[in-house]
């Protein structure tokens, strides 16, 4: 069985090709991706599906936990990511939407404090607080 497939059974979901299609592009892609850029793929692959499809498809994913939705700090839309992926968020405390880093600040710092204190490091989170640009504006006026 394929990831992909493996994924959607984990869910509770059922096999169709469109949502192990979509999962395997949110597989491949290092980033969260729009539903626009999930309809583009798609298409580049030769699939027919239309815009509508996938976000109807997405929105199951979302909802069975696969598929996470991630608000963004510009007006592009939400863009979505497998569940499971590691991120961090940078949270605002006026409208409580959660914006994606791009990448992992605490990587490299991992890899030194293991080695300078042995200690066996497994895994971490971290959130930063504040509030966003919307929200910044509004507390001006
Ligand atoms: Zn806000
Ligand atoms: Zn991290």
């Amino acid at each position: 069985m394929e990831n992909s497939e493996r994924r959607l059974k984990n869910c509770g979901l059922k096999i169709t090709r469109q949502r192990r299609e979509i999962i395997k592009i949110l597989e491949q892609s290092t980033r969260p991706v729009s539903a626009e850029n999930i309809f583009l793929a798609l298409r580049q692959q030769g699939g027919t599906v239309s815009l509508s499809t996938v976000y109807r498809v997405l929105e199951i994913l979302v909802n069975k936990k696969a598929v996470r939705r991630l608000n963004t700090v510009d007006e592009s839309g939400a863009l979505f990511e497998l569940d499971d992926t590691h991120r961090h968020y940078l949270v605002c405390l006026g409208c409580h939407k959660m914006f994606p880093l791009d990448d992992c600040p605490l990587e490299t710092y991992e890899k030194k404090l293991t080695c300078q204190t042995g200690f066996d490091v497994t895994g971490h989170s971290l959130e930063i607080y504040g509030y966003c640009r919307d929200c910044c504006k509004k507390k001006k006026n």
